[in-house]
């Protein structure tokens, strides 16, 4: 399904797609039983999420570049017949979010360039084994500092996600003097820091793909209580869950939303769509969503 923004023909440049909507353990979760689980065993996608990644193909030059390497990368990329990746950015290092680059051994591309800080690309590329023996580019980044890509600009802005062993980065990604926005947060949850919140919001953006851990069922939430021990560090520090993703929505002020890196926690596809009907901008990402700007 494909969902046209509103820019016009004229202004298309940017192609987004979700490679994976899901957490980092995806839905189903192979040991549950839930509801939410066994639909998307029976009902597959939308119903099922495999683990983070997002495509974003730079229309003008042809060019495509992932956010993230999730562990389901192979499988996403050959959904969607993609036989090419030009670039990566990285967000930080937890193993759904760049454990898929090790499929980047023996490709035919010359050497796959990838950003990202300094110390979740060391992270990367120090695990060992296969990936000492992929070809890549590598550009580490600074927070603030745009990187010039294709006639895009990638800036990484610092988020909070305290059991990353990196320090996580989300990303904005615009065309100058084309009026295009795009946020991605990657892993968070609700306080960033001040700059980031004003980066971010100013101008508002006109896409926010934002991480939505658990949805707004109240016993969605109650269910999640009893798994964690500090519910109140997990959604400040962690990941964002719904209630607060309302709240970041109404400081960010983007035209839309689409809510991603959900768990099995979160209803069935078609619940939670019913849910979020009330909030005219906000929708729920799934497996092969595309967006275009
Ligand atoms: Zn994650
Ligand atoms: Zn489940
Ligand atoms: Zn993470």
């Amino acid at each position: 399904m494909s969902q046209n923004k509103g820019k016009g023909c004229f202004l298309v440049s940017l192609k987004i797609t979700i490679l994976g909507s899901g957490d980092s353990v995806g839905t189903p979760k192979w040991d549950c039983h839930c509801e939410t689980c066994e639909t998307a065993r029976k009902r597959g996608i939308p119903f099922s999420r495999t683990r983070f990644g997002i495509l974003i193909e730079l229309l003008d030059t042809n060019k495509r570049i992932l956010i993230d390497t999730g562990p389901d990368l192979r499988s996403q990329l050959l959904t969607h017949n993609i036989d090419r990746i030009d670039a990566i950015f990285f967000t930080h290092g937890h193993y759904d979010h760049q454990s898929g680059f090790a499929d980047f051994y023996r490709t035919r591309i010359p050497a796959v360039e990838i950003f990202g800080t300094e110390e979740t690309l060391n992270y990367i590329l120090s695990s060992g084994g296969i990936m000492k023996s992929i070809r890549y580019k590598n550009q580490e980044i600074l927070p603030f500092h745009p990187i010039e890509y294709d006639g895009f600009k990638f800036t990484a802005f610092p988020v909070l996600h305290e059991t990353s062993p990196t320090k996580p980065v989300g990303y904005v990604i615009e065309k100058p003097g084309h009026d295009i926005k795009l946020v991605i947060t990657g892993d968070t949850g609700f306080n960033i820091p001040h700059k980031s919140l004003e980066f971010i919001s100013n101008p508002n953006p006109d896409i926010l793909i934002v991480d939505c851990f658990i949805d707004n069922q109240e016993d969605t939430i109650r269910r999640f209580k009893k798994f964690v021990f500090d519910f109140d560090f997990f959604r400040s520090s962690n990941h964002l869950i719904f209630p607060d993703i309302l709240e970041f929505i109404e400081r960010v002020k983007p035209k839309e939303t689409y809510l991603i890196h959900m768990s099995h926690l979160c209803a069935p596809h078609d619940q939670l769509e019913s849910n979020l009907k009330k909030y005219e901008h906000i929708k729920a990402a799934y497996d092969g969503l595309t967006m275009i700007l």
